[in-house]
């Protein structure tokens, strides 16, 4: 029999205080809560044991309980070895107990299905603590490989840490609540496989946060529709928040909901189509004057600082003598009349906000434009997409809190 070196166990750990557990076999049972929640291990099995035998970290249940029929009468029947990646401690050959059934003849392994799946090496603990680095310091790849290596002694490649993002488990988490009836919606255009797709999503105004995210593959009105009207089955609808886009006009008008179009969009909407109508016409200066008056008025009722000015601005539009032709027609006959609710619905409710920057903002911060361009694989887009908005809500739903104390 070959003599071999009880080493210390965790040589790497400095910080760590040996305890005479660590050194005598059968000793350390792997129980103390500081020492589950050292590894990251609090959620493990209580039939999980953990053991240091010679050195080795060894895995073993407290009651080996046979897969096939489930009997308790088994038997210990050797061990195997398998190399396991843990937090802290990095990679380690551990020895896992073999048992067989005695009822059924089995030869079966410990269960460790609370510490790793079975087709990996590396740990549930160090799996998520790789998607929190990812959802809360937005951490790209080669920062969390660094940080799995200063922190965790860890090495594991790039290609690994992508799969577990891409696989990672998380579902943007529909809770069953109440929401106040005062919703944004606005859609990312983001390309997955050279193929455009939308991620549309529905933010409480009032909660200040995200109701639903779905990726699809058009933004006709059928589509959004399905979208609106599954994500607000039951709840109280108020008012929806959208930018300019005729789709949604039509998706909401079928929903019978209030829709307030956001006055950044418009705005930009209007200066844009004088400019262009201006750059493509040669106008005499009292032409071009008499629109700039026009598009003043029009900024005018947009801006107005309750709904009776904005009548009264309006009712003077509609009396204001300015040349008719084509492009004022579409401008205020077409559009600031028809629509002249949907743009001052934030006038009648201050509930309601004007812009739709709120939903904007966390489009921005999510998903930066950089991103957006690399984004290839669609299941790893919604992951990543979902980790990230799970963490603005946690963090989110924090501050609220903290504030109203
Ligand atoms: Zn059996």
């Amino acid at each position: 029999m070959t003599s071999k070196n009880i080493k210390a166990p965790y040589e790497c750990m400095e910080l760590k205080e040996y305890k005479l557990s660590d050194f005598v076999p059968e000793f350390s049972e792997f129980r103390q809560s500081d020492d589950l929640s050292r590894f990251g291990c609090e959620n493990i099995e209580n039939n999980l044991i953990r053991l240091e035998k010679r050195g080795k970290i060894h895995f073993e249940n407290r009651i080996g309980i046979c897969p096939s029929c489930k009997s308790h009468h088994t038997v210990k029947n050797g061990t195997y070895e398998r190399k396991l990646i843990f937090l802290r401690i990095g990679e380690q050959i551990c020895t896992i107990q073999k048992y067989k059934c005695k009822k059924c003849g089995k030869v079966f392994y410990s269960d460790l299905s609370s510490l790793v799946y079975s087709n990996s090496n590396i740990t549930l603990p160090v799996i998520n603590c790789i998607e929190n680095l990812y959802q809360i310091y937005g951490a790209g790849l080669h920062k969390i490989r660094f940080d799995l290596k200063q922190q965790h002694n860890i090495e594991i490649s790039h290609q690994s840490i992508e799969n577990i993002l891409l696989k990672s488990k998380y579902e943007f988490n529909y809770e069953n609540r109440t929401y106040s009836g005062y919703y944004l919606f606005d859609s990312l255009w983001v390309k997955i496989k050279g193929k455009w797709n939308y991620l549309l999503a529905l933010f409480d105004v009032k909660l200040n946060t995200l109701v639903s995210v779905k990726l699809v593959e058009s933004e006709d009105s059928k589509t959004i529709y399905q979208f609106l009207h599954e994500s607000l089955r039951n709840q109280e609808k108020i008012s929806i928040g959208t930018d300019l886009k005729h789709e949604y006009r039509e998706a909401i008008d079928k929903l019978k909901v209030k829709q307030h179009f956001c006055k950044f969009h418009v705005k930009q909407n209007i200066n844009k189509r004088f400019r262009d109508y201006f750059d493509k016409n040669q106008l005499e200066k009292e032409e071009f004057n008499e629109l700039i008056d026009l598009k003043r008025h029009i900024f005018k009722i947009l801006d107005a600082k309750n709904l009776n000015d904005a009548k009264n601005l309006r009712n003077l539009l509609l009396d204001k003598k300015y040349s008719k032709n084509n492009f004022t027609i579409k401008i205020v006959d077409k559009f600031i009349i028809p629509y002249f609710q949907k743009l001052t619905t934030h006038l009648e409710n201050t509930n309601i906000p004007s812009t739709n920057n709120k939903i904007e903002n966390i489009f921005q911060k999510i998903f930066p434009k950089h991103i957006k361009r690399t984004m290839k694989i669609e299941q790893g887009l919604l992951r990543r997409f979902m980790l990230k908005l799970n963490h603005w809500n946690i963090k989110n739903k924090k501050e609220k809190n903290h504030t109203s104390f």
